[in-house]
């Protein structure tokens, strides 16, 4: 596996590959990588002929600056991961590279639809830095398929939407939540977990089941609360927990009007913010 740290190296690289007619698959990334992340190099590489990671704690999707710098680091080991899994080339740039303009500019592309609920309104301007991010990095690698995990769910619906009004390309295919034995979501903010928290930290699986054995059987407002209660025990403070359709993520009044339904959360462990969801229907 080759590493780059500038545009340059790697777009010399790519470019030779892509001259070759080979397939390029890329997973983008945040870094301080696990089996969930390692889960779509493993698909990338069954899929295409080169597969491109890049590890970037891209500043502008963060809110918050402390969440910024405790964002855990840990490269090295993220390549020795990457390396084991097949990836071919890892793009692991600081800001200056991925930014050479500065990172005012956006991309001009309306998301405000998808942005009204969930993590919208609890993280402003993070999808707009998310949007930004990853346009500017498929600008850089040209893959024919890009790879993202369900976990983040409301973050791929942006994305699947930019790359169809953009009429982009790449192809994004979409992969299933990596949990821990225990249910939890496997994230690279779970390090942060203290012991006690991270023990009952299951509470979000817990609940995100609950609501799909009882889909049929309640309303979706009551499963809502129900899990809003689940998830409400001692040093857990839930910031929301919807059911949505899946294709427009609006909230649902009746599970029988929708054929794709999904449920999400965002809960505070203490001082780690946790995401999960789980598809109910569809
Ligand atoms: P991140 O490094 O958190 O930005 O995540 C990079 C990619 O890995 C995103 O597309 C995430 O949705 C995906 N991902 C993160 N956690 C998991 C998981 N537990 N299972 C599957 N994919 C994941």
């Amino acid at each position: 596996m080759k590493t780059y740290k500038t545009v340059a190296g790697l777009r010399r690289n790519l470019a030779k590959e892509m001259a070759k007619g080979k397939t390029i698959g890329f997973v983008p990334t945040m870094g301080a990588l696990h089996q969930g992340h390692m889960s779509l190099i493993k698909l990338a590489v069954q899929e295409n002929d080169i597969t491109v990671c890049s590890v970037f704690v891209n500043p502008t999707q963060f809110n918050e600056k402390e969440d910024l710098d405790k964002y855990p680091r840990t490269l090295e080991r993220d390549a020795e991961m990457l390396k084991e899994n097949g990836c071919h080339y890892l793009f692991a740039p600081g800001p200056k590279a991925v930014y050479p303009d500065g990172a005012e500019k956006s991309v001009d592309l309306d998301i405000s639809a998808l942005t009204q609920h969930m993590e919208g309104p609890n993280r402003p301007g993070h999808f707009e830095g998310v949007v930004q991010v990853v346009h500017r990095l498929l600008e850089i690698v040209e893959p024919d398929q890009l790879y993202m995990g369900q976990k983040d769910f409301q973050q791929f619906s942006i994305i699947a939407h930019m790359l169809k009004t953009l009429q982009m390309k790449t192809k994004l295919r979409v992969c299933p939540i990596i949990r821990e034995a225990d249910g939890l979501a496997m994230s690279s903010r779970n390090v942060r977990l203290k012991p006690s928290i991270r023990k009952r930290s299951t509470i979000l699986y817990e609940a995100l089941t609950y609501i799909k054995d009882n889909i049929h059987k309640k309303s979706p407002k009551t499963l809502e609360k129900k899990g809003l209660e689940m998830v409400s025990i001692a040093d857990f403070k839930p910031e929301y927990l919807k059911i949505v359709d899946g294709y427009t993520l609006e909230p649902i009044k009746d599970s029988k009007d929708h054929s794709y339904i999904v449920a999400c959360t965002a809960v505070w462990a203490g001082e780690v913010r946790l995401i999960d969801n789980m598809i109910l229907v569809g």
